[in-house]
């Protein structure tokens, strides 16, 4: 993929800048962003050694999709996934590598108005930390095009690897695959998930800018999921849910409390 670089003329006489030799990895996002006009936050790269934040936001754009970002170098890698990401081992979702994106995008959840790049709602739907895996850096397993990592997310959680479609399309296309493990659920529906894991607002609340369910959590954990239970039960996902939930993460507790439910 070609990297964009600063013209020699345009760069001020003297001793070359050390920074120069590496393209501001955030270019392509800011010149797509008007910042007085989209609450998306401004460029900005942060560098904090051992960082390894990733995220999901949903959104619903021209085309309903998924963003997944890892943090890799000081910035949000990040591919735009249609069918969204998955717990079940056996598809091979399609993603799009797309601009890298600054840390703070990571926490963002609002509404891009419309006239602006991206235009419509962006639910945070999952968030944690990963672990890169192979004993290879990430930056290095990218260039190879095959990086392999484990999630510790609310929805998401176990290994996974994107592998770059090689000779294929426009060369940003990567496939996100599910490994086999105590994770992995056959038949998982990201659509039975689509609840913001900071505000537990669905697409539409956010769309329309209404509160929080409940009060903000400060972290993600297990106590996220809680707010879930008091939700109204949604007319085909609520028992998909509760199933394919009761197997990832919180076994007994909830199940007693979703058989409560209308
Ligand atoms: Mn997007």
């Amino acid at each position: 993929m070609p990297l964009k670089t600063t013209p020699d003329s345009k760069r001020p006489p003297g001793p070359p800048d050390p920074r120069s030799l590496t393209p501001d990895p955030l270019s392509d996002y800011a010149s797509k962003r008007s910042f007085t006009a989209t609450p998306e936050p401004p460029p900005s790269v942060q560098s904090t050694p051992g960082a390894n934040y990733f995220c999901v936001q949903r959104h619903d754009a021209t085309r309903l999709h998924y963003d997944f970002r890892l943090e890799i170098d000081g910035v949000l890698k990040s591919w735009a996934i249609p069918k969204g990401p998955t717990l079940d081992p056996t598809v091979r979702h399609l993603a799009a590598h797309v601009e890298d994106h600054p840390i703070d995008y990571g926490s963002f959840e609002g509404t891009i108005p419309a006239g602006n790049y991206g235009a419509g709602s962006v639910m945070l739907w999952d968030r944690g930390t990963f672990d890169v895996l192979d004993n290879l850096p990430a930056r290095d397993q990218l260039a190879r095009g095959d990086l392999k990592f484990r999630l510790h997310g609310d929805k998401l959680k176990g290994d996974y690897a994107i592998v770059l479609m090689k000779g294929r399309g426009k060369g940003n296309e990567w496939l996100l695959v599910k490994k086999r493990d105590q994770y992995a659920v056959p038949g998982w529906d990201v659509e039975a998930h689509a609840y913001s894991v900071l505000s537990g607002r669905t697409q539409e609340e956010i769309a329309q800018n209404l509160p929080a369910r409940k009060s903000k959590k400060q972290t993600s954990g297990p106590t996220d999921a809680v707010w879930e239970s008091s939700r109204p039960a949604k007319k085909h996902s609520a028992s998909k849910t509760a199933t394919a939930e009761s197997r990832t993460s919180h076994p007994a507790p909830r199940k007693k409390k979703l058989t409560s439910q209308p």
